[in-house]
């Protein structure tokens, strides 16, 4: 696999904690630099979950640059449009065109695509670059010198020149930069799953990234895999996460109910779904401190955020690429390195954090009053695509690649 120009010496060995989406896109930009690249990851079979992921033109930029566009591509699904409808009647309330728009606009395109296949599509590019993936190796802490970072895993250690923490939201590397942080609880739970399409009659779902909004909840919806699946989040207050894991199997049977009388479409997609899992939704903070010496978080374990913007994994590959930036470019200075990508990185991150979170009260306005005035907003919107432009462009518009070479 072709390397990207700017090369990081051999001798540096990067050490990444954590093999999801963010710890895999971290080992292909470090390895396509030409670094020694190993992940460790707890989980004895590397994978993901079952659900669909949005990735918008700042997410694909970044892949592209990493040589993955073609496969995602590939492996994705372009909707029409984003269409906020409302729960019942399912009448489109703001409808942002994307198909075309998107790339005319960001200069990439707005896809779906099912996680596995793009954790699939990293891991295999990650291996062909050098990259060497452990799994079944659990991150415990990390001592560090002058000269080295070592990571305890449970079975052994291994030293490097850095460590990236890249271990999700409950991060063991962010617990020792920052001791014990519990991420929130948001009194919000999403299920997930994902339907064949042919269950339903075609185009019974329309062919748009979909999102119902009612009272208290949203449901969305939209295809992945060429069109062969339908994926879907639904998501609901609920005062209490009494769980200790922070997802598990749902109970179909509790989804259906919980959105009993919305849009006859959403009913059909339910009556079709035979297995779900269901989420507790937690963030944090924007988080004092990303790095501590030759020790940096990315994704999930810096900055964890509600998926009502869709951009937390986005969030996490454009972290990778700054991050492989700013060591290349400060090559045998780890630390000033990693200073420089939390610099970089932070108020951007935590804007888009914070964007996610108003989403939540925009997407579930329960009165009356209130759903009348976002309703009069929308229209508005729907309108004025230079309202709707301002809005979107500071999360999209941005492309990582050209920042930081
Ligand atoms: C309902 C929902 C919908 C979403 N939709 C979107 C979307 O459309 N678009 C988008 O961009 N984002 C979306 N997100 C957010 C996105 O899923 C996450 O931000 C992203 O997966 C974070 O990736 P990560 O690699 O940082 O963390 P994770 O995916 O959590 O990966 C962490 C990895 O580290 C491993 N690990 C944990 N602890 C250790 C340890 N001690 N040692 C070794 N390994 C360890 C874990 O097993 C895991 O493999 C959504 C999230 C939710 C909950």
């Amino acid at each position: 696999m072709a390397q990207i120009g700017f090369v990081i010496s051999k001798q540096q060995h990067i050490l990444i904690a954590g093999g999801g989406i963010g710890g895999l896109s971290a080992a292909l930009a470090f390895a396509k630099r030409g670094a020694r690249v190993s992940v460790f990851e707890k989980r004895a079979v590397l994978g993901e979950v079952g659900a669909g992921l949005q990735l918008s033109a700042n997410a694909m930029h970044v892949l592209s640059a990493l040589g993955v566009e073609a496969e995602i591509r590939a492996a994705g699904f372009a909707p029409n449009a984003a269409v906020l409808r409302d729960y019942q009647s399912g009448k489109p309330l703001l409808t942002t065109p994307l198909k075309h728009a998107h790339r005319a606009r960001y200069r990439q395109d707005y896809l779906h695509i099912h996680r596995a296949d793009l954790h699939r599509i990293l891991f295999e590019a990650a291996i062909d670059a050098g990259a060497k993936i452990h799994s079944g190796n659990q991150a415990m802490r990390y001592t560090q010198s002058d000269n080295q970072i070592t990571l305890h895993l449970d079975q052994h250690t291994v030293s490097g020149d850095i460590l990236i923490g890249a271990d999700g939201l409950h991060s063991q590397i962010q617990t020792q930069i920052l001791g014990v942080q519990k991420p929130q609880f948001t009194g919000q739970i999403a299920w997930r799953g994902l339907v064949p399409a042919k269950a339903l009659p075609t185009g019974a779902i329309p062919p748009d990234a979909n999102a119902w909004l009612g009272p208290g909840a949203h449901f969305v919806a939209y295809y992945v895999r060429g069109g062969d699946m339908i994926n879907f989040v639904a998501v609901r207050e609920q005062k209490q996460w009494t769980k200790e894991s922070w997802h598990e199997a749902g109970e179909v049977k509790n989804l259906r109910n919980a959105f009993a009388g919305w849009d006859p479409r959403i009913t059909a997609l339910l009556g079709a779904c035979d297995q779900c899992y269901l989420w507790g939704l937690f963030d944090r903070k924007p988080l004092p401190k990303w790095t501590d010496g030759r020790a940096a978080l990315l994704g999930d374990a810096a900055h964890p955020m509600l998926p009502f913007m869709a951009q937390g994994a986005a969030m996490a590959i454009e972290d990778a690429w700054v991050l492989a930036a700013s060591v290349t470019a400060q090559a045998g200075m780890p630390a000033a390195a990693l200073a420089d990508y939390e610099t970089r990185r932070k108020p951007r991150a935590s804007k888009i954090q914070a964007i996610s979170r108003d989403n939540a009260k925009l997407f579930h306005t329960r009165s009356a009053s209130g759903r009348r005035f976002r309703q009069l907003k929308l229209a508005i919107a729907n309108k004025a695509p230079a309202l709707r432009h301002a809005r979107l462009d500071r999360i999209y518009k941005t492309n990582v690649t050209q920042n930081s070479k």
